[in-house]
């Protein structure tokens, strides 16, 4: 190992702090809560130390690369690269051809490797699987190597591989949906509340699916998609009728939404993912190689051509056919079309003509020619050098002529003017992108971004229009102004209008009056449920007073603060105040008497305020807590203990 680490160059006090933690290193054993007697390490490296994984890479590495430079082993061969052994920690992963001669040697070499480190190899979970050997050479090549032969499929890094590309989704697909159905399970005999449902989903299963995703970049099978989404509804609803749409569920938070992860949309970012890693010429991702081998024509080319100048290999190619198919089908999102300004001039066989190597680097200094890199603000860059650039060639000056000429002569040559749009922009940067997945999902979500129906259904009843702006602001103090979940829970039900009232029953249930059932005076209305019905109104007049007490301004009794959250006070000041907690109190009590003609108590809203403080106190740091204590519960905390707050709930209890 030491000579290992000495060869990648690290330097001596490295190595002797190595040497410290490796220098007669010794381990006990617990035993049903008792140690056993010290013993000697002789190998391995330190359980559950950081460094170890590291180190275990780097003393795999003489193995790996005695593998790569022995020229007997033959593996596949992609565009620039010779593709012969993948690893992962201690799993290793070889794709050989010629067995008869290869076999052997990556045989002797685990020997060589084995007895210089120490390293063993388990035959009996060192497993082959045959893509393409007829019968009498496997049969020949079985009793030379004592190895498992797989039947049909190898499991690698909990992917199962098999011979028939076909197959692979299917096998890998459909078994986790039993999988994401008993854990589902699991989750349900718990009690969590509707939104934290949603949570689980994210945290839990969707690493899982987005794991398959990304390895297999295949069609996933037919009905897979609406299984998953099926179960995900399921279990968000506790398998009760669903109570939201489910373009609404999918939506961001702060379009309204509950951000339920939609994995159709997973599925195109994933391939559009696998499209900037194409777009990154400075990659040194091994796929991309045998990609690139396999679609016989540069990746980065490819979802810029028009379609019909694709090359068959490269749709043929099972990856790269089917991210170019889900290119396809999101193109028209992306605006990255063929009158894009990222059409390649090289590797492009609409293009008689090859673009010469000098005319590029006038350009660009990338291997693509693309056709934005002729044009600057709209206009063609002329080729004609500046004062440090020669002057051009006949020949270069020829070549330029022939481009320009080709550009003129496509009918959707204004397109190629156009500015880039963020995607194309991504593509050109390569791949820069950090966490490119989720920048791309949210990407894709911003064209979903519409506010969800219950929107218009509010603007009705208030007989306003309110500005979207407030609607932001609406859903930011709904989704995280609290750690209580179900208070964010009864204030996004109430803004989602899930609760039914008198109207509504009318329209389903025959015998039913549409008077409320309340006051038994008036059309019940939502609005009316929830705001202007006189059982109600003492209570919501309790916490208006309340708030102009804690905060010291003269508030407005209206719905659109009170229900909605919608003021014209400042984002911050109002974050930081009282009054969204106070709100999101008070919003969970009217659900719990939303049938009986009691009204609404004030005590509740209190034991609520209670509670978000505690979660409050607990979520911040010390430190953190007696400034937030200050700026937001002081008043509160001084009412609490005031001799006031037993009168008003007094007050509030003889009205009711
Ligand atoms: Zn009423």
């Amino acid at each position: 190992m030491r000579l290992t680490l000495a060869k990648f160059g690290l330097d001596a006090t490295f190595l002797s702090w190595i040497d410290a933690i490796y220098d007669n290193p010794t381990g006990r054993v617990r035993v049903n809560g008792a140690l056993t007697d010290s013993f000697q390490v002789r190998n391995g490296t330190r359980q559950g130390c950081p460094l170890s994984p590291l180190l275990f890479a780097l003393t795999l590495e003489p193995l790996l690369s005695s593998i790569r430079l022995n020229p007997l082993i033959t593996g596949i061969r992609g565009y620039s690269l010779h593709h012969k052994v993948s690893a992962y920690a201690d799993d290793l992963l070889f794709m050989l051809t010629d067995p008869a001669v290869s076999l052997q040697e990556v045989v002797s070499e685990l020997d060589t490797y084995g007895a210089l480190s120490g390293f063993k190899i388990n035959m009996n979970k060192s497993e082959i699987l045959n893509i393409s050997l007829r019968g009498t050479d496997t049969a020949a090549l079985k009793h030379r190597f004592p190895f498992r032969w797989c039947a049909e499929k190898l499991c690698y890094l909990g992917i199962w591989l098999h011979a028939d590309v076909s197959r692979i989704t299917s096998l890998n697909f459909l078994p986790i949906l039993s999988v994401i159905r008993q854990d589902m399970r699991d989750w349900s005999s718990k009690y969590i509340s509707w939104l934290d449902r949603v949570g689980v989903l994210k945290m839990n299963v969707l690493p899982c699916l987005l794991y398959l995703v990304q390895t297999i970049p295949l069609q996933v099978p037919r009905g897979w998609l609406a299984e998953v989404r099926k179960l995900f509804l399921n279990f968000v609803w506790a398998g009760k009728r669903a109570r939201l749409r489910f373009t609404t569920m999918f939506k961001p938070i702060s379009s309204g939404g509950l951000a339920l992860p939609d994995l159709g949309s997973y599925l195109y970012v994933n391939h559009l993912t696998r499209l900037l890693d194409w777009m990154d010429q400075g990659s040194t991702r091994r796929w991309l190689d045998l990609e690139w081998a396999l679609a016989e024509c540069p990746l980065w080319a490819l979802p810029c051509l028009l379609q019909r100048h694709v090359p068959l290999s490269s749709r043929r190619a099972p990856a790269v056919g089917c991210t170019l198919r889900y290119w396809l089908r999101a193109r028209p999102l992306f605006a990255l079309s063929p009158s894009s300004p990222l059409l390649p001039l090289s590797h492009n066989p609409a293009l008689l003509s090859v673009v010469s190597a000098l005319v590029r680097l006038r350009f660009t200094t990338s291997s693509c020619l693309r056709a934005h890199h002729l044009f600057a603000d709209g206009q063609w860059i002329p080729l004609a050098g500046g004062q440090e650039t020669p002057a051009p060639t006949f020949a270069e000056s020829f070549n330029y002529a022939q481009l320009r000429s080709f550009l003129c002569s496509l009918p959707y040559k204004s397109g190629l003017l156009r500015q880039l749009t963020q995607f194309e922009k991504y593509c050109v940067l390569g791949n820069s992108l950090t966490r490119s997945l989720s920048t791309l999902y949210s990407m894709l979500q911003t064209f979903s971004a519409d506010l969800p129906s219950f929107v218009g259904w509010w603007d009705d009843m208030l007989g306003d229009n309110l500005p979207e702006k407030h609607w932001a602001k609406t859903f930011y103090f709904v989704a995280s102004r609290s750690p209580v979940s179900r208070f964010r829970e009864s204030s996004y039900k109430l803004i989602s209008l899930w609760y039914t009232f008198p109207v509504q029953t009318v329209r389903f249930c025959i015998s039913a009056t549409d008077i409320c059932w309340r006051c038994n005076l008036v059309r019940g209305t939502y609005l009316h449920m929830w705001w202007s019905c006189s059982r109600i109104r003492p209570f919501w007049e309790a916490i208006r007073k309340l708030a102009c007490h804690l905060t010291g301004l003269d508030l407005v009794l209206d719905p659109r603060l009170f229900l909605l959250g919608q003021t014209d006070l400042p984002y911050k000041s109002f974050k930081w105040s009282i009054l969204p907690r106070l709100f999101l109190a008070a919003r969970s009590v009217p659900p719990l008497f939303w049938k009986s003609n009691l009204a609404s108590p004030l005590r509740e809203v209190l034991l609520r305020m209670e509670l978000i403080r505690s979660a409050e106190q607990l979520l911040y740091p010390k430190d953190r807590w007696d400034e937030i204590f200050l700026r937001i519960w002081f008043y509160w905390s001084e009412f609490v203990s005031s001799s006031k707050c037993t009168e008003w709930l007094q007050e509030v209890h003889d009205a009711g």
